[in-house]
């Protein structure tokens, strides 16, 4: 490499979802910084088929219109996504006879579907704007980290045949967002495996599917106003497995089968036949959807194992990875995006205080290991809990449990810009790791539960916006950011919230299934609720907060 190059204060490999995010964070916490972005493609991408990873869930939301402002952009050129809805139609044609778990109106906290291609081409044009010195169709190919308090060296190829050239440049800051590529990740052996073996294969078709009109049933369409079912993010599930149908604002739709190898291996859908084939059998409904669209197909892919761990994602040596490029969890809740609003503000902060001149290694060392709470934590909603998605009683709860945990503790504290403010997260250290507990403790219990169950499969709507207190903990988010005794108070209103429902929970499985009580995760779950943690008491004469379900 030569002696004299460009030097940037933050170089990132990758521009895609998290990279230009990143960019823009960047740009717009410190107005004179000096940020590069290296992309592989060349701009603009296709719209559509250009990558998974379409459906935002409220802390990504936010941080796409609020944190970075890109509202303007969401509202005119991406869909309004009707939250989540579930349908047990395995083996049905009659949708309207099988349980449906959703919201039956737009509940308060924003949320978006997401052509990739539209957004990156758009964020690519934003971050040019905004001063990011953005360069497409460049490959990055060398990395040297430094090893004191030098600057790390990268070089690039830039271009196509005759006209390419490779570049290089230094840079104090060197961020890792090239995605599966995971650049730093092999150079410095950071891989890590985890036990969550699903795979997953999509595909889009140039058309829209209008969930909808699958039944003429007029009391089936009336339920949902709008009846726009089809802006939800739909879930058709069964035992092992869920598939997804994600509309796009290009016009086409997205639709995915994620499985547990054990009880649906990769081999029977790998490609688009074997994957019709596969909807004939197990979801038959959308085979009849999809048949006539053939011709239509945009693009298949498949992963085979796509969750992974990594060893570590922030260094004081000045180095991080975000988005795919760390880690990757599960598209169950469609929590990737969120997992990139977090390490981004991870990041944006360790450079504000290495501008600042302030030692940063407490800081990176408390903040990776935040953030790999965070992940484990999530992890546990997913893990081994794939053979009760086909359960029409016990996934509805699971659900329920699901969301209140995500929307009372980490997108309070991500809506509440509390993530770095390590002293008020120290002062919850007991009930952020109570509620933890709790949560591993609820993942047991779901499946000893789901063990016992009838898997009765009503027909009727659970709906979400029908609990209350549940779109009152969802409008909760859009709350003006609290004091710090307010934000302690709502966080210890969310974790005792969250131990009465799983007091509710635990009271309502033992009665329907009295041996559940004697088992380890009815008993574990016991314990766990009867711990006095006086900040957070369950409360036993509560309303009721689950579904009712004849
Ligand atoms: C099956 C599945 C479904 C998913 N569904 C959802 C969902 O519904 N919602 C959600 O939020 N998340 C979802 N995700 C996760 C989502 O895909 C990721 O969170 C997101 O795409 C990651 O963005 P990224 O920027 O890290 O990676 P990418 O978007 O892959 O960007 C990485 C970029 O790096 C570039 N690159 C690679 N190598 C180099 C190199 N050597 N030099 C320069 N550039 C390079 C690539 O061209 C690419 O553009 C899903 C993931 C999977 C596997």
């Amino acid at each position: 490499m030569t002696q004299t190059l460009p030097m940037h204060d933050v170089i990132i490999m990758g521009g895609g979802l998290a990279g230009l995010t990143l960019a823009l964070q960047l740009r717009q916490r410190f107005p004179d910084i000096d940020v590069l972005v290296l992309e592989r493609r060349a701009h603009p991408v296709p719209h559509a088929a250009h990558k998974v990873g379409e459906s935002s869930v409220e802390i990504g939301a936010h941080y796409f219109d609020t944190v970075l402002g890109l509202q303007g952009h969401m509202d005119s050129a991406q869909l309004r996504k009707f939250g989540f809805r579930f349908f047990f139609s395995e083996g049905r044609h009659d949708i309207e006879n099988v349980t449906e778990i959703g919201a039956s109106r737009y509940l308060s906290t924003p949320s978006y579907q997401i052509d990739r291609g539209i957004f990156e081409n758009h964020l690519g044009q934003v971050a040019r704007a905004r001063g990011v010195h953005f360069v497409d169709h460049a490959l990055v190919r060398q990395i040297a980290l430094s090893e004191d308090n030098g600057l790390h060296r990268i070089a690039w190829r830039e271009g196509e045949g005759a006209n390419a050239r490779t570049q290089e440049a230094e840079c104090r800051w060197l961020v890792d967002a090239c995605g599966r590529a995971g650049l730093l990740k092999r150079k410095l052996g950071l891989a890590q495996d985890n036990d969550h073996h699903a795979h997953a294969v999509w595909f889009r078709i140039g058309e829209r599917i209008t969930l909808d009109e699958w039944s003429q049933d007029a009391d089936w369409r009336a339920r949902c106003q709008p009846q726009a079912r089809w802006l939800s993010t739909n879930h058709l599930v069964g035992t092992g497995y869920w598939v997804w149908l994600i509309p796009l604002a290009s016009g086409s739709h997205s639709v995915g089968i994620v499985a547990d190898p054990a009880l649906h291996p990769l081999d029977t859908m790998d490609s688009f036949d074997k994957a019709m084939d596969w909807f004939r059998t197990w979801q038959p409904r959308l085979f009849d959807a999809l048949d006539g669209q053939r011709h239509l197909l945009q693009d298949f892919m498949f992963l085979r194992k796509f969750s992974y761990g990594c060893k570590q994602v922030f260094s004081d040596q000045r180095w991080a990875l975000t988005g795919e490029a760390g880690l990757f969890l599960d598209p169950f809740y469609s929590p990737g995006s969120d997992f990139i609003a977090i390490s981004n503000s991870y990041i944006c902060d360790l450079v504000a205080h290495d501008r600042d001149g302030r030692s940063l290694r407490a800081r990176a060392q408390l903040y990776d290991q935040i953030y790999h709470s965070f992940y484990e934590s999530t992890l546990a909603l997913y893990e081994g809990q794939y053979p009760l998605f086909g359960d029409p009683e016990v996934l509805p709860v699971k659900v329920i449990w699901d969301y209140t945990y995500y929307w009372g503790v980490l997108s309070q504290i991500f809506f509440q810009e509390r993530l770095t403010d390590l002293a008020t997260l120290g002062l919850l250290r007991e009930e952020l790791q109570h509620a933890q507990q709790l949560n591993r403790a609820m993942q047991a219990l779901l499946r000893a539960w789901s063990a016992h169950t009838d898997k009765a499969n009503a027909a009727c709507m659970l709906d979400q916006a029908a609990l209350p207190w549940f779109a009152t903990l969802n409008a909760s988010l859009r709350q003006p950011r609290d004091d710090t005794p307010a934000f302690l108070a709502r966080l210890h209103a969310c974790i005792a919230q969250l131990r009465t429902l799983a007091h509710q929970i635990h009271a309502h499985a033992c009665q329907a299934h009295p041996a559940l009580a004697a088992e380890p995760p009815g008993q574990a779950m016991a314990r766990l609720l009867a711990l006095p943690l006086a900040r957070v008491p369950v409360n036993r004469s509560a309303e009721p907060m689950l579904f009712a379900v004849d």
